[in-house]
């Protein structure tokens, strides 16, 4: 959105204070996320208000998949807001803004509501980063959008429509001008990203793996990741590129959400426990050394203790590296909203806290048992004190080392010192000629 605005001479700033336009682009896939939007709207409220007094005018927009699925409630409940859009009609924001700009000279209560799902395609109207600042050592490529395996918990289908996948080439291009601006890491992005299946220029199908094994040929990029991945839509080419591709990091996300059967068919995962650990396995001979995340859901209707029992079994088989845990919310319009045996916020609490305990564990552990290794670390920032450099190893640990700014930007063999839940330290290998300051 930055980045639309900029030809407008619109500039990012870190303070809504006095700004010109704020945008709250929200989440929707938990109540929390709506609840954050409704109270950083009364926090914008008086900002808009202060420099209606001096004269002057603050767009407030909402966008993103809260935006989507309230639509005008919001406008009902904020009538401060000027501008409602959803995660599939925000490359149409020049337009829009001017578009209230000319209502506003006959209405002055005009307001924007784009909750649509247009059929030309978002991604051909986003601009490409023309900088090494914009692009980033480490960047973020969308390659696939949408759901359409509907969970019963889940409100993604909803909010951001049918699964589509961008075509083949524009992805690949989109790549190389990123590695052109200095982009080493490439994640490629997807809320079922391994069900890609983008077409060619000769009107082929492609599937993730195939993709990452073509984006693994580009000269110039070092690190390829993808998340988030759906058990059912792990295939043969996928694998493949796990044994091959050095590129890969040795990580998969694979949500997982419970260790339950019949909660996994209440769910509409459409798989088993089995099927999940199968893969967990495959992957393991294949690549030794890769690690595993997942989300968990804890207390989705009906839920037993055996249940969460079984989930708690689940983890302390596959290990994991890390994880991110959610009390079920339910979510309006969902199937399993409307599931009358809803587990009591108690009984969620209590769940949470011991599944969190044991994730934290692993992670700890795992984090331990590189203690004495070396790992390759992309170095990407400065840390908070001077004379550190912060960076990442290949299983998205974060780490720190001492070192001068001028490495920044590069992968360097770093032996692990320290290491806690949340991160680890460590020293520089240093090859021949090469000074740490
Ligand atoms: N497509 C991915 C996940 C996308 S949503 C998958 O299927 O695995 C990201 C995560 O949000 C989910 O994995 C789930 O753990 C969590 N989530 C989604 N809906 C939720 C809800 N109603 N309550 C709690 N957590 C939820
Ligand atoms: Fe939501 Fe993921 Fe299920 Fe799709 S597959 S409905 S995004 S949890």
């Amino acid at each position: 959105m930055a980045d639309l605005l900029s030809p407008l001479g619109y500039e990012s700033t870190t303070q809504p204070e006095g700004a010109d336009i704020v945008i709250l682009n929200t989440c929707h896939i938990r109540e929390r996320a709506e609840e954050k939007v409704f109270s950083d709207l009364g926090r914008i409220r008086p900002l808009k208000e202060e420099k209606r007094s001096q004269g002057q005018d603050m767009i407030v927009g909402v966008s993103g998949c809260s935006a989507q699925a309230l639509g005008d409630e919001i406008l009902k409940q904020a009538p401060y807001v000027d501008m409602i859009f959803g995660p599939q009609t925000y490359h149409m924001l020049p337009e829009m803004i001017a578009k209230l700009e000319r209502s506003r000279a006959s209405n002055p209560k005009a307001t924007i509501l784009n909750v649509d799902f247009p059929e030309e395609i978002k991604f051909d109207h986003l601009p490409a980063p023309t900088s090494t600042n914009e692009a980033g050592l480490s960047a973020f490529v969308s390659i696939q959008e949408g759901c359409d395996k509907f969970c019963t918990f889940c409100v993604v289908p909803y909010t951001r429509g049918a699964e589509y996948s961008r075509p083949v080439e524009k992805i690949t291009n989109e790549v190389k001008a990123l590695v052109d601006l200095g982009t080493k890491e490439i994640t490629l992005l997807g809320q079922n990203v391994n069900a890609f299946h983008g077409l060619d220029s000769s009107s082929k199908e492609w599937n993730l793996g195939k993709l990452l094994m073509r984006l693994a040929d580009l000269e110039g990029l070092e690190r390829i990741r993808y998340t988030t991945s759906h058990p059912n839509d792990m295939h043969a080419d996928l694998y493949e590129a796990h044994r091959v591709v050095e590129k890969l990091m040795p990580h998969l996300h694979l949500p997982v959400q419970v260790g339950s059967d019949s909660i996994l068919k209440a769910m509409n995962r459409k798989h088993t426990c089995d099927d999940y650990l199968r893969i967990i396995d495959k992957m393991r001979d294949l690549r030794p050394e890769i690690a595993f995340t997942s989300d968990f859901i804890i207390g989705f209707p009906g839920e037993t203790d055996k249940d969460f029992e079984d989930t708690l079994k689940l983890i302390e088989r596959v290990k994991y590296a890390q994880a991110y845990s959610f009390k079920y919310s339910i979510r309006p319009g969902t199937p399993a909203g409307a599931m009358e045996n809803q587990v009591p916020e108690d009984i969620k609490n209590e769940r949470l806290y011991r599944l969190q305990d044991l994730l934290n564990a692993q992670q700890l552990s795992f984090n331990q048992s590189f203690i004495g290794k070396t790992l390759n670390v992309l170095f990407e920032r400065d840390g908070k004190h001077e004379g550190q450099l912060i960076g990442k190893t290949p299983y998205l640990q974060s780490i720190y080392v001492k070192a001068n700014q001028r490495l920044k930007g590069q992968i360097l063999e770093t032996k692990i010192t320290q290491a806690k839940q949340n991160g680890l330290a460590g020293d520089l290998i240093l090859v021949q000629d090469e000074k740490v300051f």
